[in-house]
């Protein structure tokens, strides 16, 4: 059974803030999949939709579906169930996610006791299990978060969001906050975690060539949309949409620090979301708009094989389609529904 599917999925906050627009998604049980795009482009939106984790009057609409299961529907008890044991989010800055005042190896402890799953004894020495597997010795359950370094934090946070056995791990800029030694110590724990549990992940960041060297598939996101998907290493070697040209020109190699920030070479920032322009949101700033680009936004197109790119300039019709001009064949280009 497909792990997860989103359908349609459009997150609006109170205010306004078309955050999500119309994204769909799938990934199967074991598969990584990125989600890049620059910071304010909807992917924590995205993350915290999954798990329905936004704040009170946030609309959302869509359909999210979790091993079979309806998440924007399900009750409350449910949803509670499906947090950490269906699925679990790891957060970027992990200072800010542990409780300072708590030892780490408790906090580890916590979900496994909350989900009625062990005893105190049992859930303490599952922590201890939990941090070896993460690389960190079992003692160190008894540290508070500030004895650890910033890497030592974010493999407790893993060891957390893996404690009760999820799915679907969501990791959300899981190594921004840290340097680039740890970044790559971080990411290959997540790639073999991932691999030998037969988990889902989704990983969210800025930099596309992380997500090109550590996922199998990668969506790039821009104003709320995923305007290009498809394989890693051919979304970030060989991108077709503008955006995702951009972005991955600004992120070259893993850990360069120099694009670390925003992407170099693209004018201005993403759209605010409250006030998004009319046609393509991306075309104030695309070097390649056509007048069409500023009057109609862009669906997104079959571009190859597996993937997909929301830009007038994709070409290569699927074979389904009729003749140009044809009034009864599909629109030119456009993507078949699966
Ligand atoms: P990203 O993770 O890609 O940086 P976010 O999902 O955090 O993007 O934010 C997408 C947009 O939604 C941003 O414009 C942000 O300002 C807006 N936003 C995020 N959280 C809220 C909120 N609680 N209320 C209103 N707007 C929000
Ligand atoms: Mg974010």
């Amino acid at each position: 059974m497909t792990l997860l599917e989103v359908r349609d999925l459009a997150v609006t906050y109170q205010g306004g803030a078309a955050a999500v627009r119309g994204v769909d998604l799938t990934l199967e049980a074991g598969q990584k999949l990125g989600v890049a795009g620059e910071s304010g482009c909807g992917k924590s939106t995205l993350a915290l939709a999954l798990l329905r984790l936004l704040p009170a009057g946030t609309r959302i609409t869509g359909r999210v579906t979790l091993d079979g299961e309806d998440v924007l529907g399900m009750r409350w008890g449910q949803l509670r169930a499906v947090r950490w044991a269906g699925a679990s989010i790891v957060f970027q800055g992990a200072m800010h996610s542990l409780n300072p005042v708590h030892r780490v190896g408790d906090q580890i402890a916590e979900p496994i006791l909350l989900h009625g799953r062990a005893t105190a004894a049992a859930a303490r020495k599952r922590a201890g299990e939990l941090l070896e597997q993460v690389g960190l010795p079992a003692a160190r359950a008894s540290a508070f978060p500030h004895e650890l370094s910033g890497g030592q934090r974010q493999r407790v946070m893993i060891a957390m969001a893996l404690a009760c056995e999820p799915r679907l791990i969501i990791a959300d800029e899981p190594t921004t906050a840290l340097d680039v030694m740890i970044q790559a110590q971080i990411l290959r724990l997540i790639e073999h975690l991932v691999a030998d549990q037969d988990v889902g992940l989704i990983m969210i960041s800025h930099d596309l060539a992380v997500l090109a060297d550590t996922c199998d598939r990668l969506a790039v996101m821009y104003a709320g949309r995923v305007v290009e998907e498809g394989p890693a290493r051919s979304v970030h070697e060989d991108a077709r949409h503008p955006y995702a040209r951009a972005l991955s020109a600004a992120f070259p190699r893993i850990g360069d620090p120099a694009s670390r920030f925003a992407p170099q070479g693209l004018p201005g920032d993403p759209p605010d979301p409250s006030a998004l322009p009319a046609g393509c949101a991306f075309h104030a700033r695309c070097p390649v708009a056509l007048p069409v680009c500023a009057a109609d936004d862009q669906p997104l197109r079959d571009a190859g094989p597996g993937r997909a790119a929301a830009c007038v300039h994709v070409t290569g019709v699927p074979e389904s389609a009729g003749p140009p001009g044809d009034p009864a064949a599909p629109p030119e280009n456009a993507r078949s529904t699966p």
